[in-house]
C-alpha cells in the first residue's frame, strides 16, 4: 500500500479495468461556436462493470475536505507516481458557483508541468494545458505526447474561484481532490496505449422521440453511433458497451449551463451510480442565457476537457448533445457526439476561430485545418464522415490516456 501521503487515503486499486466518466465543456470561453458546454456525473470507479480484457488498472487517491485558504488556494498536495504510470487524472468536486483548478504541479523532477495562469479556465502556456470548470473539474497528465511522466512525488495546488455575475475572484472553498492513476500491465512496461474500448450511457430525456425501450432499433441513433464508431476507428478507439436510461423530461430543453443552480449541472448529476462509460445526455436545445442572443445556438457541451470521467453524478460528468433536427442544422449528429465526448475525453479544439488564434497542445495537428474533427467551429464535424472528423495519433494518444477508456492489453 501506498503510505505517508498524508492525507490521502487509497481508494481503490482495481486491476484489469476502470471505471470513469467525464465531462468537458470548452473551457475557453469561446463556446460561441455552437458547439460545447456543460456538466454531469457518475459512478464508484469501483470496477463494477467487469470489462473484459482491459489492459490498464487505475489506482485512486482521494485527499477529501481539502480547504482551500484565503486565497483560494490549497496547500500542496502530494502522491507517487509509480514508473509504469500510464496517465494521472487529478479531479476537483466542490461548491455549486465556484471554479476550481490547478495552481501549480511538480514532477520529480522539479518540472512545473502546471503554473499559477492568469485566467484559472485555461492555461495555454502550461507545459500540461489545464481548463478550470465550475464545481467539478478534471485535469489529465499528459495531455500531450510532448509532456513525459516519470516515476516518482508529485506535488499540486488545487485553486478556487468564486463566480459572480461573470467575474471569478480567488475565494476559499471545500473541495474533494482525487487522482486516479492509469497503470499499464505488469510486464508491458510504459509503453504507450495503442488502443482501447470506451463504453457511452445513454440518457434520454425524451429528445428525438428517443426512450431506453426503442434506442436500440432508433435508426437515428444507431447510425449516430456508427458514425461515431467509423470516426474513433482511426485511433483504435472502440465504442463498447452502450447502456440506455430515461431521465426526466424536464431537462429536454437545457435553458443554463452555469451558475448556481444550473440545469445542465442538475441534468449530469442524474448520470449517478452509472457504471463506467461517458454519459451522453440527450436533449432538444442548449441555451445559455448569459451568451444572449442569436450566438448561443449551442449543438452540443461538455462537462470539461476532460470531464471527470470516473465521477459518475458530478456537474461535470457527462456531455450533452442535440438530438433533435432543431435548430436549423441537419448535420452529423453522431459526428456532433464524437466531438463533445473527444472533448470529455480530453481533447481541446485543434484550434479555435483565427480571431483567438488559439491551437491544441498536439505536435501533428494542423492550425486551422477545417478537416479535424475537433475543429472549433461545428461546420467542420458536422459534416458526413467522409468529409471532415479527422483524428490525429496525438489526439488518439489523449483519448487513450483517459482513465474511463479500457486499455487493450
Ligand atoms: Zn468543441
Amino acid at each position: 500500500m501506498p503510505n505517508d501521503f498524508g492525507k490521502l487515503r487509497i481508494a481503490i486499486a482495481l486491476s484489469g479495468l476502470v471505471v470513469a466518466t467525464l465531462s468537458t465543456s470548452c473551457g475557453d470561453g469561446t463556446n460561441v461556436d455552437g458547439v460545447d458546454a456543460g456538466p454531469a456525473a457518475l459512478s464508484d470507479a469501483l470496477g463494477a462493470d467487469g470489462a473484459p480484457a482491459a489492459g490498464g488498472n487505475v489506482t485512486t487517491l482521494e485527499f477529501l475536505g481539502v480547504e482551500t485558504g484565503i486565497f483560494g488556494m490549497s496547500e500542496y498536495l502530494k502522491f507517487s507516481l509509480p514508473e509504469n504510470a500510464v496517465s494521472f487524472t487529478i479531479s476537483a468536486v466542490g461548491e455549486e458557483s465556484f471554479l476550481y483548478s490547478l495552481g501549480e504541479v511538480i514532477d520529480p523532477n522539479a518540472v512545473k508541468l502546471v503554473e499559477f495562469s492568469q485566467d484559472p479556465s485555461l492555461c495555454v502556456s502550461c507545459k500540461n494545458r489545464v481548463a478550470g470548470a465550475e464545481e467539478a473539474a478534471a485535469f489529465l497528465f499528459p495531455i500531450t505526447p510532448t509532456v513525459g511522466l516519470v516515476g516518482g512525488e508529485y506535488s499540486f495546488i488545487v485553486t478556487s474561484y468564486f463566480l459572480q455575475q461573470g467575474m471569478m475572484q480567488a475565494k476559499p472553498s471545500k473541495v474533494d481532490v482525487r487522482v486516479h492513476i492509469l497503470t499499464s500491465t505488469p510486464g508491458s512496461g510504459t509503453a504507450k496505449p495503442q488502443s482501447g474500448v470506451v463504453d457511452l450511457n445513454f440518457h434520454f430525456t425524451g429528445a428525438g422521440g428517443i426512450t431506453a425501450a426503442n434506442a436500440a432499433e432508433n435508426e437515428k441513433l444507431k447510425l449516430a453511433i456508427a458514425d461515431m464508431r467509423e470516426i474513433y476507428k482511426q485511433v483504435n478507439l472502440e465504442i463498447g458497451t452502450l447502456r440506455y436510461r430515461d431521465v426526466s423530461e424536464d431537462f429536454k430543453a437545457v435553458e443554463s449551463i452555469s451558475g448556481k443552480g444550473n440545469e445542465l449541472a442538475q441534468l449530469f448529476k442524474l448520470g449517478a451510480g452509472n457504471e463506467g462509460g461517458v454519459n451522453v445526455f440527450l436533449v432538444t436545445s442548449i441555451s445559455d442565457p448569459q451568451a444572449g442572443g442569436a450566438m448561443a445556438i449551442i449543438y452540443g457541451i461538455s462537462g470539461g476537457i476532460p470531464g471527470p470521467t470516473l465521477l459518475p453524478g458530478t456537474a461535470g460528468t457527462g456531455v450533452a448533445v442535440v438530438a433533435d433536427v432543431t435548430l436549423g442544422f441537419d448535420g452529423n449528429f453522431g459526428a456532433v457526439m464524437a466531438h463533445e465526448v473527444g472533448h470529455h475525453l480530453g481533447l481541446f479544439h485543434s484550434s479555435e476561430a483565427p480571431w483567438i488564434g488559439i491551437h491544441d497542445p498536439l505536435p501533428d495537428t494542423g492550425e486551422n485545418d477545417t478537416s479535424n474533427l475537433m475543429f472549433y467551429a461545428g461546420d467542420a464535424y458536422i459534416q458526413g464522415t467522409d468529409q471532415a472528423n479527422k483524428l490525429t495519433g496525438d489526439q488518439g494518444f489523449v483519448m487513450l490516456n483517459n482513465p474511463v477508456v479500457h486499455l487493450h492489453p
